[in-house]
């Protein structure tokens, strides 16, 4: 079985990388998207098992991004997970509102990222 892919949408790059980098060495393969426009065009494209999307973003923002995901039959069965800043009270549950699946919050913490994602991808799994 091959391992699943994950798309990143962030226009951090500390968090993109960091991200990037748990993601692979634990052997997912890993796209990046560095604006919701472009995220939303590889979702179309690639399908990918999940994806991360950071709520500030240029242009549109990961909330109108995830509803455009969820109107669109071609992307809308996809997991869905919002990157919201820890600092921002309220944001974990503007994000499940607006559609997304679930939430991580940054700072990334390196030591639960990577289960948390596994944990998400099974939830899905089962589901599907
Ligand atoms: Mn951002």
């Amino acid at each position: 079985m091959s391992m699943a892919r994950i798309l990143i949408v962030e226009d951090n790059p500390m968090n993109m990388e960091l991200a990037t980098d748990l993601l692979q060495d634990a052997g997912y393969a890993v796209r990046q998207a560095h604006s919701a426009e472009e995220g939303i065009r590889l979702a179309e494209q690639e399908s990918p098992d999940l994806i991360l999307m950071d709520i500030r973003l240029p242009g549109m923002d990961g909330h109108a991004a995830v509803g455009a995901l969820r109107s669109n039959a071609r992307t809308r069965e996809i997991a869905t997970v919002a990157l919201t800043a820890q600092a921002m009270h309220g944001d974990e549950q503007r994000a499940l509102d607006a559609g997304f699946d679930a939430y991580i919050t940054k700072p990334i913490d390196t030591r639960t990222f990577v289960a948390t994602v596994a944990r998400l991808l099974a939830e899905r799994g089962r589901r599907a």
